[in-house]
């Protein structure tokens, strides 16, 4: 199937092809006609099937195709998503494949200042790309009037929901004209994502792209298993030995990003963190960074990892296991994006059995388990509870034991395991993993970075309260 047939304008037609995309993807295939007959859509696609320009192509054209108002250029679609990054990555694609129409577009999102935003608001713009704190914040000000948009689309709209954005959706949904057009995309369907839908959308078409809740068949995945304490001296390891050039690395809290990133670059080796405590320049430039090539490893977060894309990211490295298995799925669907191959690297320590035995019994299958020789775990050292955002140099670094390291470094064969033992042990059944994402979502404006593993209570103090508090906006 070619994009001439799903009756796009020669204009968004031509931005397509500059793209260098030759044929749609399922999801653009499906949801483009539907969305273009003036449907409400309720669509199940993750991030990497080509989703923003299944809604922002159909988008453009309808707009386009309908005039505007000379003078006042009201705010005519609104686009909200979960984080930052995924809005701006979003109206970068706004921008791309409407750049041969008269349409303006813009983002609006939390940690940067207001008025510039403001001032852009005011001189018109027809598709608007928002997080939903920001754009309640403009709401409030009476900067932005919402009062005129034809078609909304919510993007990663269970992504919303997780972050805690539900009330101020329901806000936003309250600003809207009754008649209008709604688009939701989603990568899973909860029962609070179906009320979602119940109440927002009108005899909407169901479009299904990925099985739900299933990794990406081209990602290849594979687990090592490793002590705590040698994560860190085997993902140098792997990076040189392998001679890895782009990498990106999910830790489980920002504190451990830091502390990652300030190891590896002892290791030689060039990284950055993007996280919720860092500010939004940071995480840009970092961002941008990666994708330059001018740093190799880019150390994240799941909240602020979610919706990167990165074109052909070869590998994707879970230092640490996510607490919540969908995110895993997210995780690994960084790599091989758009029809690409790539590789999901996962080590894991005792404390982390349960984490994947629950990975595992989502996806459906169980991960290869590959020993690396010289990091085989020490068996003497017990499963601890995972200590979110907490320092957990604890028992396992305290450990009197023979260093490997050395052995290791002299030969890089891996040999796969023939237990693949990834049962659960008593001491991992018993921790308590909740809280991480939000908190993550939510910590963007606090001010505590310490990096330090010796921190005082005093710091761990101020951390757990930090979590606890702020907004993503
Ligand atoms: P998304 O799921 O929207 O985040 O898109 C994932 C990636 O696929 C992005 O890098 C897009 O630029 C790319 N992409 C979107 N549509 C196509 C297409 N028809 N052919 C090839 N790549 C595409």
């Amino acid at each position: 199937m070619s994009f001439d047939t799903l009756g796009l304008s020669a204009d968004i037609l031509r931005a397509v092809a500059d793209q260098g995309y030759s044929e749609p993807t399922p999801v653009q295939s499906k949801s483009i006609p539907i969305i273009l007959e003036g449907n409400d859509i309720l669509a199940g696609a993750q991030t990497g099937t080509g989703k923003t320009a299944g809604f922002t192509l159909p988008l453009l054209q309808i707009l386009s195709s309908r005039g505007q108002n000379n003078g006042h250029r009201p705010v005519r679609a609104l686009i909200l998503t979960p984080t930052r990054e995924l809005a701006a990555q979003v109206e970068e694609s706004v921008a791309c494949y409407g750049k041969y129409l008269p349409l303006k577009s813009t983002v609006i999102f939390g940690g940067v200042k207001i008025n510039p935003q403001i001032a852009t608001l005011r001189r018109g713009v027809d598709i608007l790309v928002a997080t939903p704190g920001r754009l309640l914040d403009h709401v409030q000000q009476k900067t932005l009037d919402l009062s005129h948009v034809e078609i909304l689309v919510l993007d990663e709209a269970d992504r919303m929901l997780d972050m805690g954005f539900i009330h101020d959706i329901r806000k936003v949904l309250a600003l809207l004209p009754k008649s209008r057009q709604n688009l939701l995309f989603s990568a899973t369907f909860s029962n609070e994502i179906k009320r979602l839908a119940d109440g927002l959308l009108n005899s909407p078409v169901m479009i299904e792209v990925a099985r739900r809740n299933t990794a990406t068949e081209l990602v290849e995945q594979v687990v090592h298993f490793v002590d705590k304490k040698r994560k860190r001296e085997l993902l140098s390891f792997l990076i040189g030995s392998q001679n890895w050039q782009q990498v990106l690395v999910f830790t489980r809290t920002k504190h451990g990003a830091n502390r990652l990133v300030q190891q590896l670059e002892q290791d030689g080796l060039t990284a950055a963190a993007i996280h919720g405590n860092k500010s939004q320049g940071a995480r840009t430039r970092a961002l941008a960074n990666f994708k330059q090539g001018a740093i190799r490893i880019l150390v994240a977060t799941d909240i602020a990892a979610r919706g990167l894309d990165i074109d052909q990211l070869p590998h994707v490295v879970n230092y640490e296991l996510p607490n919540v298995p969908e995110d895993y799925v997210h995780r690994i669907g960084r790599t091989g994006r758009a029809g690409n191959e790539g590789e999901a690297v996962s080590l894991v320590c005792i404390d982390e059995h349960k984490l994947l035995h629950d990975i595992e019994r989502l996806i459906k299958r169980d991960i290869p388990k590959i020993d690396i020789e010289g990091y085989d775990p020490d068996p003497s050292i017990k499963a601890e509870p995972i200590q979110n955002g907490r320092n957990n140099n604890t028992r396992q670094g305290r450990a009197n034991r023979p260093n490997h390291g050395n052995r290791a470094k002299q030969g890089t064969t891996a040999k796969r395991s023939s237990s693949g033992n990834n049962r659960p042990s008593n001491a991992a059944k018993a921790r308590n993993n909740e809280g991480t994402k939000r908190s993550d979502a939510n910590s963007s404006r606090s001010t505590t970075s310490s990096s330090s593993p010796r921190r005082s209570h005093n710091a761990q103090g101020r951390e757990r309260a930090s979590l606890l508090g702020g907004g993503n906006r």
